[in-house]
């Protein structure tokens, strides 16, 4: 190939082309022959204008590609473009112009001259000669066809234009004045202006007028249609109105005679409370004297339904074998010995007394430990329906006990529209979330809550909009809470609290072969196929891809998996699957997790505490750094109020004792002491950080380092003392997940250690402390202090 030489252009020879001020264009693109007004309100554009008018009147106007660009660049404007005359100018007085310019001919930028205050171009003509002929005569026949029938299905376009459109002889001019008309995409447009060929041109312009044509037809058709399905339903209407109206005239008596004969038999079958029967028959009264068409007869209808409906004496005999409750439990969930003997001598003690009074059983632990299910077996060893509702976020005393009848399109309160579910009235009946209700202007719902739980009043429980009262004494109330904390006290009083501590990797590995994958499996029809999750896969799982003391995570990813399984079994035949480990970046994504894990290096500053949280525990770093400074102290990491108060204790305690630590008198004065506490996402509010803090600061004031691998926990006073801590469990849990080997507790919680399952209590070296002094030998490795 022989190699391109650039042309040089002969010294004194003209340039080609002349040049233009140019004017981008946002949503428009002007063809030749196009009269158009345009707004004007861009710097740039109205200083191009302020140029062409200086020299002779005429822009070159091009489009830009995206019209949402205010500041386009020279590359963000298409090349092709139009000369255009500027007809007329009016100048507004906030700055901007509204100018009427008029297409000439099709122009190409060569190049750019200017670009800083306004483009300036030089351009050269764009188009071809049109040729005439037999095929060019039959390419426009059909374009001015094809024409025709889009001004008259389009219904935005007057119908005026087409005579002086169809006119046109030349082909480049025919294409240009259509297109001036058609209401199509900017980039349809443009490539429109961009074809050099008037041949081309008009093919192009055929092809999009007839898909415009088929888009228009299938248009309207929907159009009709919808037409059609209103006029039909406004027929059905003046029908159904004129054949009440009839009813009304010939038996209306003997219908409404009927019905209110039935629904008498109905309520006496109800067998409702003396009250409740006197009050639907009253009603029925009112209800049958009613005119139909009375907007009010359909209230009254309601409200009798809802008093035939509720379970007023149905009940399910309870099936108080202990053996067989204590099976159900053990066949429906893992592990949670504590919790289902807890739950077994509740029932035995009710077996003995008959009674249902006493406490109500509330489960407390984080989400996904298995609170719901287990109210679930409870109502199933029992053989007792069970409702479930959740009181998180609800803030209106009304969705407990309903509106009153006069509030329109009012309801029973949620407890009423449970029981009707059940069909009982002595079902199992769940509370969830006890600890999120809310409190505003709309009353507060505990109080209603606690007369519904209250065994005095609860025989005789009152709902707005039932008002006949209900026994609701033979219901079995068991609530759920994520931490005690936040329930209401006076409810906390009435309630046994049941705790579930969370799971460690071993149980959840082991919940999750015997019960989560079985039932995913069945869950998503692949019992017949060969599924297998080997252990080193769901550890995976629970080691990087959830973060929870509970199993709702696991269980939906184990679900996840199971999906795409049967969507690759039905795709691909395939009939047995096993997961592997490496199979999880492409069933779940990368991993999520990656926990503080403890190293074995000694560090300068930085102590591990423990914290709980309402998803489990979490160890957390505690850093302490020294600066020169005037002794301020600085806390940040959003440290919850008690957090900061301990770490203001243990501050104080440190210069109380500053002798023995071998401070300066005045370290306090010299040093600003910064203590922060990463990851930002766990929420810090345990009361047990003192000891961490008090170790992290007096390392950093002494310079001994400390252990990376020994975690403590406690809260201590100014005295000195370590105090106990709650959450032990979960803490624990953390700690053994993170790599720790030696956790620090206070003295008095080494009665709590009894829940530590025994692998772990295997693997971690506890240490109890009853004072700080006690702790900063270990910590410090034996360090005088
Ligand atoms: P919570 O009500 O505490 O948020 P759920 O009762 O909804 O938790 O439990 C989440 C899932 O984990 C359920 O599918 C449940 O069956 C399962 N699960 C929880 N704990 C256990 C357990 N100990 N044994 C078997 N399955 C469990």
């Amino acid at each position: 190939m022989s190699p391109r030489v650039k042309k040089k252009r002969a010294p004194g020879r003209k340039k080609r082309g002349k040049v233009l001020p140019l004017l981008a264009l946002k949503d428009i693109v002007i063809f030749p022959n196009m009269v158009v007004p345009l707004l004007i309100g861009r710097e740039k554009s109205i200083k191009a204008i302020e140029n062409a008018v200086f020299s002779n009147g005429n822009l070159f106007l091009a489009t830009q590609k995206s019209p949402d660009n205010d500041d386009p660049r020279k590359e963000d404007i298409y090349r092709v473009g139009t000369e255009s005359k500027i007809l007329q100018i009016l100048k507004m007085p906030d700055g901007s112009a509204k100018i009427m310019v008029e297409g000439i001919r099709r122009m190409k930028v060569q190049c750019y001259e200017a670009e800083a205050s306004y483009f300036k171009v030089r351009v050269v003509e764009f188009g071809g000669t049109s040729r005439s002929g037999i095929e060019s005569e039959a390419l426009m026949r059909q374009a001015k066809e094809l024409f025709e029938t889009y001004v008259s299905t389009n219904p935005r376009i007057p119908a005026e234009i087409t005579p002086s459109v169809l006119d046109e002889e030349d082909q480049d001019r025919l294409v240009d004045n259509i297109c001036a008309h058609l209401l199509v995409r900017i980039q349809e447009r443009q490539e429109l202006l961009e074809i050099r060929r008037a041949g081309e041109r008009l093919e192009k312009l055929i092809s999009v007028l007839s898909s415009e044509n088929e888009i228009l037809l299938v248009e309207k058709k929907i159009s009709s249609r919808v037409r059609k399905r209103i006029d039909k339903s406004q027929k059905n209407y003046y029908l159904s109105e004129q054949l009440k109206a009839i009813e009304e005239e010939l038996g209306k008596e003997d219908y409404l005679l009927n019905e209110v004969k039935e629904l008498e038999k109905k309520i006496q079958e109800a067998k409702m409370s003396a009250e409740g029967e006197e009050k639907a028959l009253a009603e029925l009264e009112k209800y049958s004297r009613m005119p139909s068409t009375s907007p009010e007869s359909s209230v009254y209808r309601n409200y009798i339904d809802w008093l035939i409906q509720l379970p007023w004496r149905k009940m399910t005999r309870d099936n108080l074998n202990i053996d067989h409750a204590e099976k159900v439990l053990d066949s429906n969930h893992y592990g949670l010995k504590e919790p289902k003997e807890r739950i077994i001598e509740y029932l035995a003690v009710r077996k003995l007394s008959k009674k249902l009074k006493g406490p109500i059983l509330c489960l407390v632990g984080a989400p996904g430990v298995g609170k719901t299910s287990l109210a679930k077996s409870i109502g199933e060893a029992l053989g007792r329906k069970f409702v479930k509702f959740s009181l998180g976020g609800v803030r209106d005393e009304a969705e407990i006990r309903g509106h009153r009848r006069t509030y329109v399109g009012a309801l029973p309160g949620r407890i009423i529209q449970s029981l009707r579910r059940a069909g009982t009235r002595n079902p199992v009946f769940l509370l969830d979330e006890i600890d999120k209700i809310s409190v505003d202007f709309r009353g507060d719902p505990s109080s209603a809550l606690l007369e519904t739980l209250d065994p005095e009043q609860n025989v005789a429980f009152n709902d707005h909009y039932i008002e006949v009262d209900f026994d609701l004494s033979q219901v079995m109330f068991i609530a759920t809470a994520n931490t005690p904390h936040n329930i209401h006290p006076t409810l906390l009083d009435r309630m046994e609290i049941i705790r579930l501590p969370g799971y460690t990797e071993w149980e959840k590995l082991g919940i999750a072969q015997r019960f989560l994958v079985p039932k995913q499996i069945r869950e998503n029809g692949l019992v017949k196929y060969d599924i297998e999750f080997p252990r080193n896969t769901l550890l995976k799982i629970i080691r990087e891809y959830t973060r929870e003391a509970g199993l709702r995570n696991l269980e939906r990813d184990i679900s996840r998996i199971c999906r795409k399984l049967a969507r690759e079994a039905v795709k691909k035949k395939k009939k047995s699957v096993k997961v592997k480990p490496g199979d999880l970046n492409k069933f779940l994504g990368p991993r999520r997790y990656t926990y503080e894990t403890a190293g074995d290096e000694m560090t300068v500053g930085v102590s591990t505490g423990m914290a709980w949280t309402e998803a489990g525990g979490e160890i957390l770093k505690i850093e302490t750094l020294l600066m020169d400074g005037k002794g301020q102290v600085t806390l940040t990491g959003q440290l919850g109020n008690v957090m900061q108060e301990s770490a203001r204790a243990a501050m104080s305690y440190i210069r109380a004792h500053r002798v023995r630590f071998k401070l300066s008198d005045s370290f306090h004065k010299k040093k600003d002491i910064h203590v922060h506490v990463p990851m930002g996402q766990v929420s810090k509010d345990g009361p047990s950080a003192g000891v961490a803090i008090l170790v992290s600061v007096l390392s950093a004031l002494t310079g001994f380092p400390v252990r990376a691998d020994m975690a403590m926990t406690g809260e201590i006073t100014l005295r000195g003392k370590v105090m106990p801590i709650g959450g032990l469990k979960e803490k624990v849990l953390a700690a053994h997940r993170s790599g720790i080997k030696t956790v620090i507790i206070p003295k008095e919680n080494e009665k709590d250690l009894a829940e530590i399952p025994d692998n772990i209590k295997k693997r971690i070296k506890f240490i109890t402390a009853e004072r700080v002094d006690e702790i900063l030998p270990v910590v410090f490795c034996g360090k005088n202090v």
